[in-house]
């Protein structure tokens, strides 16, 4: 069995997103119950949470974003930039917090005391540009990750794989023009798709072209559709690029039951995408993934999926 951390706290509850909003708190008690039913809890490596250096929110975000994020949750803002992102006084501590926890992660990963992890976090990420908040999200935790795994660790070459059902825009652009860390999405795209971009031209730009990768779905297809694209895009792509560690966007608003897409993944194509990711791991990363938490909506669905999820990063 490998030794995996799940990092989870209360406090990503205190993120309060407003009456009729689907980023709720509810879901990562979704999470936690399902991780508990099953068992697992006395299995993991349990992670707490603890805020963020602002010098790794800053290795990503411009230091006046960061600053206007806290200065907005200071006078009882109630939306950041988009009317997407509700919020209330505690976003951005919480914010920095998720950050924080997913750094703490990572580096249990990279210092040996873990073999991988699952970060249950709030606020998402993958939305979040330089300096604008989007489509819920306010730090861009999983590119704050691949930038503390080059400065910190001084890794060259940091795969991202992004299996929300939306276009991680944030993530992308971030990294456009690198070469050390390389970009694959899989999500709906183009009809009814938030945020709009992610085609399958978009490959990177100067030194970074050809290290971002773009599959998208049409709405109403499912598991075959989805999974055949990932064999032809994603697998062959790092087995060129060989990633030493792997970071995984992970949203589960595909699923059938979602009302977030028009895609209809079944609960097992989400455990086939992890074994998968496990076998890259295993074969390029010595093992090293770190999987956070992006969307996924439907309560009644998050418990199996996490629950499977980390069944998966324990059992290899
Ligand atoms: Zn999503």
């Amino acid at each position: 069995m490998k030794r995996t951390g799940f990092l989870y706290d209360d406090r990503y509850r205190l993120h309060k997103t407003g009456p009729y909003h689907p980023e709720v708190p509810e879901r990562l008690e979704a999470i936690y119950e399902g991780i508990r039913n099953g068992e697992l809890l006395e299995k993991v490596s349990r992670i707490t949470a603890l805020p963020a250096e602002l010098k790794w929110v800053h290795s990503v975000h411009t230091p006046e974003y960061a600053k206007r994020f806290e200065a907005a949750c200071r006078a009882r803002h109630q939306t950041l930039d988009s009317p997407d992102n509700q919020m209330c006084p505690e976003t951005y501590e919480v914010a920095l917090l998720a950050v924080g926890g997913i750094l703490e992660a990572v580096r249990r990963v990279m210092a040996g005391e873990l073999d991988n992890a699952f970060c249950a976090v709030r606020p998402p990420g993958h939305h979040a540009e330089t300096s604008r908040a989007m489509g819920f999200c306010y730090f861009n935790n999983v590119a704050i990750a691949a930038r503390y795994l080059q400065k910190q660790w001084g890794l060259h070459r940091v795969g991202i794989v992004d299996f929300d059902v939306h276009h991680g825009n944030g993530t992308q652009h971030i990294f456009d023009d690198e070469p050390e860390v390389y970009y694959y999405s899989i999500h709906q795209h183009p009809t009814f798709a938030y945020p709009g971009t992610g085609r399958e031209f978009e490959y990177g730009r100067g030194a970074g072209y050809g290290f971002t990768k773009n599959s998208p779905v049409l709405p109403g297809l499912s598991d075959d559709d989805w999974m055949r694209l990932m064999e032809r895009d994603l697998f062959p792509a790092f087995a060129d690029f060989k990633p030493e560690f792997i970071l995984v966007s992970a949203g589960f608003d595909g699923h059938r039951d979602d009302d977030m897409s028009d895609i209809k993944l079944s609960t097992e194509c989400y455990s086939w995408i992890m074994r998968r990711l496990m076998a890259m791991a295993g074969e390029y990363a010595s093992g090293r993934i770190v999987s956070v938490l992006e969307g996924g909506y439907c309560l009644k669905r998050l418990p199996e999926l996490a629950r499977n999820h980390v069944e998966i990063l324990l059992n290899g």
